[in-house]
């Protein structure tokens, strides 16, 4: 099944996608729902960021050659950030540059999104939890990463948060363990990686973080980045793809 989050002529809402034909989803996209009146064609659609997150949490250094290109050892335990809720964006939504920074970079990411309260899930039941999946860009402005010491402000700016195309449920985690994740620029391959290179899968993630944090419906995440990442300038399009879930793509506009 895929869920998207669409401009709707009563402000944003979810929909249901059969054969690029866009349905109206009600009930509770967390809880029960069905299929709802036809809206139209996909491409007929302006979708929106696929939900508004209550909490980001991201993982730093989950790929061993991403770690590696920063000359960063390979963590012994998930390393946990929050990334900001205000930075997230939609597909086709701007990024927009930032004059403090002259080294904003993509980082291409699968995304798990949380569809139930979550505490203490152990590996073997983590993925009852999620909802789904979709693509995220965790931009960074790699410079203020470095000189900051900690990650919130260079990964926190407004729009560094682009999500999307939409929510697929439909993927097992036996699907999960060998993606394709890719990210190019200006259709050039910038990175070229898969979920199975991960360091910690999507299961310890879950297990590690619900150990410390309760997980609520709406929570995404962020898995971590391959190895390729590489500046971004105004003028730019970038688009991040997970193999079976979607293209994520983002114009990048100067300040
Ligand atoms: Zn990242």
């Amino acid at each position: 099944m895929v869920i998207i989050r669409y401009s709707s002529t009563t402000g944003p809402a979810h929909g249901l996608v059969e054969n690029h034909i866009v349905y109206a989803l009600e009930g509770d996209v967390f809880g029960t729902f069905h299929k709802g009146k036809e809206v139209g064609p996909l491409e007929n659609v302006a979708l929106l960021a696929p939900l508004q997150p209550g909490k980001i949490v991201a993982i730093g250094r989950n790929y061993a050659e991403h770690a590696k290109e920063h000359g960063a050892d390979v963590p012994q335990e998930p390393l946990l950030f929050l990334k900001a809720t205000s930075a997230v964006i939609g597909p086709d939504e701007p990024v927009v540059l930032t004059p403090l920074s002259k080294q904003v970079e993509h980082e291409a990411e699968l995304v798990l999104v949380i569809g139930q309260r979550a505490k203490n899930v152990p590996e073997e039941k983590a993925w009852e939890v999620v909802l789904g999946v979709t693509c995220g860009n965790d931009v960074t402005a790699r410079d203020l990463q470095r000189s900051d010491g900690q990650w919130s402000r260079a990964k926190g700016f407004d729009t560094f948060c682009p999500l999307g195309p939409w929510i697929v449920t439909h993927l097992r985690p036996e699907d999960i363990g060998d993606l394709g994740i890719t990210c190019r620029v200006n259709g050039v391959m910038k990175q070229m990686g898969s979920t199975r290179d991960m360091i910690f899968p999507p299961a310890r993630l879950i297990a590690y973080i619900t150990a410390a944090m309760t997980l609520f419906p709406g929570d995404l995440i962020m898995t971590g980045t391959p190895a390729g990442v590489g500046p971004l300038k105004a003028g730019d399009s970038v688009e991040v793809e997970v193999e079976g879930v979607g293209v994520l793509r983002n114009p990048i506009v100067a300040p």
